[in-house]
């Protein structure tokens, strides 16, 4: 540019105008920022098992190391063989109905298909619903793709279950899906059968198809049994998400996949367009999808995580009492995953602005957690805790959230 012609500035799309991921957003910046000054912080913020002393399984690993030099080249679009198998076999054992080798597409992530549906389903102004909270890549992808998020209330008072009411109230003409996560990310809820066919029968009457974030459905705690809502609803098409991110702790390795099921005469057109997209991205991670089979098969290391003298449980137990004892705090038990939702009285603290709250915390005392907002949650009255590190950290974090909320703001 000669001195007279100012400089070009490159601006983001305006797709993105109305696009919210703040689980890596404001709060989570500061803190990096404080840590590249050589602070300590102590993280309850990232849903990553691995960091915290979470082992894959060995046999994972060694079969990766083994597969290695025969994943070099491309797969198929949807996936290998090995592992297409693997996850259709697995759909089968929980009950999901109407399943062949060509429901079946493995992803870079859930993260991946997940937007990939998003963009294959809605167009400009159609809408979805969403739950809120929510992880929040549901409400980023929806926006992004052009459609409309609609955000239907997970009930704190009753264990965290979407509200049924609340769901049919926000239906309209445009609706043309409902998502549902399943364990939950960031409640911890678990959803018992009766919810769910709730949420069928919804579904069912308003012809909306339905999509179920499932991929925490191998860390429940409490002997509850998972269920997956596409097992109640032949009738319906259903798009079912999994991966091995959190069951074997291996998030960086990149594998999830989806499941169509149930009615998939209704959903031809769109199937023809999940099949473009997949097609677009040639294939996903080979030396990832490689280990499904492994993975799938044989003993599930995660359960020992999640049963009493395992990390997970334990974990869980100490930190939904310690949150508890917290005057002004009060938290749901969660059931199921490694999150925790808790609730602030803002009227005794005078809370307006949950991120303001999240830093003032992180300044004070170096503990970070993501404000509710980061969930699509509404009010400034929640923030979740990551109970993943281990209880020595946790013990430390919950004296200094205790320390912190004693004196935090009181009239
Ligand atoms: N869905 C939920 C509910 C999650 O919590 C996460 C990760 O935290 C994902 C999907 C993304 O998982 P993946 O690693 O398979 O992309």
């Amino acid at each position: 540019p000669t001195r007279s012609t100012p400089m070009r500035e490159f601006k983001k799309s305006s797709k993105l105008d109305n696009v919210l991921y703040d689980v890596r957003g404001p709060v989570v910046d500061e803190a990096s920022r404080m840590e590249a000054e050589g602070l300590r912080i102590l993280k309850l913020n990232i849903g990553n098992p691995a960091p915290f002393g979470f082992r894959t399984p060995d046999e994972v690993v060694q079969d990766m190391r083994h597969q290695l030099p025969d994943c070099e080249g491309y797969s198929d679009s949807k996936g290998l063989f090995s592992a297409r198998k693997a996850i259709m076999q697995y759909a089968q054992l929980k009950h999901i109905p109407n399943v062949d080798m060509d429901s079946i597409y493995t992803g870079n992530g859930v993260s991946e298909l997940i937007n990939l549906c998003m963009q294959a389903l809605l167009d400009t102004g159609d809408e979805i619903l969403i739950p809120s909270p929510d992880y929040p890549l549901w409400t980023a992808c929806a926006t992004l793709s052009g459609g409309t998020p609609v955000h239907y209330i997970c009930d704190e008072e009753a264990e965290w279950y979407p509200d049924l009411k609340d769901i049919e109230s926000k239906i309209t003409p445009r609706t043309k899906a409902i998502v549902i996560i399943n364990p939950n990310n960031p409640t911890g809820a678990l959803y018992p059968r009766e919810v769910l066919e709730g949420i069928v029968e919804i579904a069912r009457k308003h012809q909306l198809m339905i999509f179920s974030d499932e991929i925490y459905d191998r860390l429940v705690m409490d002997d509850l049994e998972h269920v997956s809502i596409a097992s109640l609803a032949p009738d319906l098409f259903c798009i079912t998400f999994s991966g091995l991110s959190k069951s074997h702790m291996i998030a960086g390795y990149r594998i999830g996949w989806m499941v169509l099921s149930g009615n998939k005469r209704c959903a031809r057109d769109l199937i023809m367009g999940i099949n473009m997209l997949s097609n677009m991205r040639l294939c996903s991670n080979v030396p990832a999808q490689s280990i499904v089979q492994t993975a799938l098969g044989g003993h599930q290391s995660v359960k020992s995580y999640v049963v009493p003298g395992g990390r997970i449980y334990d974990q869980r137990e100490y930190v939904y009492k310690a949150l508890n004892e917290i005057p002004g705090i009060t938290a749901v038990k969660p059931k199921a995953a490694f999150y925790i939702f808790p609730k602030i009285d803002v009227k005794k603290f005078n809370i307006t602005n949950d991120e303001q709250f999240a830093l003032d915390l992180l300044h004070e005392k170096r503990v970070l957690i993501v404000p509710g907002k980061g969930f699509n949650w509404h009010k400034p009255d929640h923030f979740r805790v990551v109970y993943l590190p281990r209880m020595d950290v946790l013990q430390e974090c919950m004296e200094d959230l205790s320390d912190f909320m004693a004196h935090y703001r009181q009239a």
